[in-house]
């Protein structure tokens, strides 16, 4: 089996008059990240990931933001746009895994309904999607609550012919 990997990072800065969306759930809290799409830190990591893996440079390549297509746009969008730009190519996606870096809100409970939206647009099983989240014990810009970071990491496979 030809395997590849991929790693993907991305922060966004929380900002009062913005929905918190990540995963693809809108998680209700005081603050929402601020960036050109809804901001969605974990899903832009993931796009990252896939991206690295198939050597495709990176989502800010694809869907640049000062492409005003791409204003508010949901990132599950680019997520699925990512999977398709991966699948013209012959690759598949195999596992994916992510890690939420966030002081506050709670992350534990949105979980499930991230990684079923998350493998709904990638087009996997959910038992290849695993989501994390993690405190920064108050320390660094996530733990103040300045922003919101995410890590990922994944797997493709150059699909059968
Ligand atoms: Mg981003």
């Amino acid at each position: 089996m030809n395997m590849r990997i991929g790693h993907g990072y991305d922060v966004h800065r929380l900002v009062e008059g913005r929905k918190l969306i990540i995963g693809g759930v809108d998680i209700p809290h005081e603050k929402g990240l601020l960036g050109h799409s809804d901001a969605d830190v974990l899903l832009h990591a993931i796009c990252d990931a896939l991206l690295g893996a198939a050597g495709l440079g990176d989502i800010g390549r694809h869907f640049p933001d000062s492409d005003q297509r791409f204003k508010g746009i949901s990132s599950i969008l680019l997520l699925t746009e990512t999977v398709k730009l991966l699948r013209e190519r012959g690759f598949r996606t195999g596992n994916i895994d992510a890690t939420i870096v966030a002081e506050r809100p709670k992350m534990a409970p949105h979980i499930p309904m991230m990684i079923a939206a998350i493998s709904k647009a990638a087009g996997v099983d959910p038992q290849s999607v695993n989501v994390k989240a993690t405190t920064t014990e108050g320390l660094g810009f996530t733990g103040t609550g300045e922003g919101i970071a995410a890590h990922a990491v994944c797997a493709i496979v150059i699909a059968a012919a």
